[in-house]
């Protein structure tokens, strides 16, 4: 018999479109990938070197659980020199991938009688994980009108006695929204009347914001000893499948982290580790060489959605992501996906495949070459045609 806890596993949409996409790709079909996001960039040369020659050098054993104590060094100055905060190195733990934090943040602070409020639409694992470790979601909604920023209001609204943690993404996955520091500041200036109520706040997109302002939850001292930060590798420096993340975990937390990292994946593999390593202290050109190129089609694609009769897009703050507006073709976000994919060869994501609130919504990532971008809308184009 399978533990019935299971079921309440959910999964990444972007992972089966991914697939399929492959698949249509095999028999020869004319596919443009927008579904899956990771940059289409390949990893800088000298990141790739160094990982090279760590395996050259010999990097083939089991490194402390944590991490390389040089890399968490490495990421303390790095946040140190970005917002102002060093964190102690004993509370920064290397993960493979930002991913494992959000499951290890659900497993230590989730739990049946608790109760966690988290965004929604939002990165599908947030929801996946919490239900799992049995505590019980609480959505707030990011609405298209706010430009995709949390309402700090709202989400105070939705705290009882049984709220254990919060959930928060900026720059945002699906919609490419980023919340202002006003109204981050008054999430924390409300969660002062709550002190038992932990803050989880993915950064993973923290390097991808068009404005170059900073934005984390670092650079607010009332809520750091109560602060789990999600970042890493993957969308900054183009190395998604490298897999390497970290996490930045309350001091109360730090011990489960580490038991659970070392029951699961007892390390990241070295040689990622000192390739990670060579990105945060090496030259940071081609982070914004990178966030040059997806402000550039960010603005691209908004144009060509937004000249397609039916359609509207916010032109994103961050990350890569467009998430147009498609409730005029009166048909659900999961139709269009399909249909966009098997009928004219473009993956994208269906906005529900993060929520029930995507309902009416695409994602497209705008991880792909201008050329490519402007194809797959034309295609989008005559799909639309089609309904309206
Ligand atoms: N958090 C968000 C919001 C993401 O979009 C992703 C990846 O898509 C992750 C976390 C996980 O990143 P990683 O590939 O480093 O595990």
């Amino acid at each position: 018999m399978l533990n019935r806890t299971l079921l309440s596993l959910g999964t990444e949409t972007a992972f089966t479109v991914l697939a399929r996409a492959g698949e249509l790709a095999n028999q020869g079909k004319s596919i443009i990938n927008l579904g899956i996001g990771q940059p289409d960039f390949s990893t800088p040369p000298h990141i790739v070197d160094a990982g090279i020659t760590a395996l050259r050098d010999g990097a083939h054993g089991y490194t402390p659980s944590m991490g390389l104590p040089i890399l968490r060094e490495a990421v303390q100055e790095d946040l140190s020199a970005r917002y102002g905060y060093c964190p102690p190195i004993s509370q920064i733990q290397i993960t493979p991938g930002g991913k494992p934090v959000i499951f290890m943040a659900a497993m230590i602070y989730g739990g049946v009688d608790n109760e966690i409020i988290l965004p929604n639409p939002s990165f599908p694992i947030y929801q996946s994980a919490v239900a799992y470790s049995q505590a019980t979601p609480v959505f707030y909604s990011l609405k298209e009108q706010n430009g995709f920023a949390f309402n700090a209001d709202e989400i105070l609204s939705k705290i009882t006695s049984n709220t254990n943690m919060i959930m928060i993404n900026s720059p945002h996955n699906p919609t490419g929204g980023i919340t202002p520091p006003s109204e981050i500041k008054k999430l924390v200036e409300g969660l002062t009347l709550h002190p038992n109520i932990t803050l989880f706040s993915d950064e993973i997109y923290d390097r991808l914001v068009f404005d170059n302002k900073p934005h984390s939850l670092l650079s607010y001292p009332e809520i750091r000893d109560r602060l789990i930060l999600l970042n890493g590798w993957s969308k900054t420096y183009a190395m998604t499948g490298w897999r390497i993340g970290y996490g930045i975990w309350p001091k109360q937390a730090i011990e489960f982290a580490d038991k659970i990292g070392v029951n699961y994946h007892s390390c990241v593999n070295a040689p990622t580790q000192f390739a990670a390593l060579a990105a945060t202290t090496g030259d940071q050109s081609c982070v914004e060489e990178m966030r040059l190129a997806f402000n550039r089609r960010a603005a691209i694609i908004t144009h060509k959605l937004n000249e397609i009769k039916g359609i509207s897009c916010q032109k994103p703050k961050g990350a890569f992501y467009a998430f147009p507006n498609i409730s005029a073709f009166g048909i659900s976000s999961d139709k269009i996906q399909t249909e966009l994919l098997e009928e004219f060869g473009v993956a994208g994501i269906s906005g529900t495949a993060f929520g029930s609130f995507g309902e009416g919504y695409l994602r497209l990532s705008s991880a792909n070459s201008d050329a490519l971008i402007s194809e797959a809308c034309d295609r989008l184009k005559q799909l639309a045609n089609g309904y309206l």
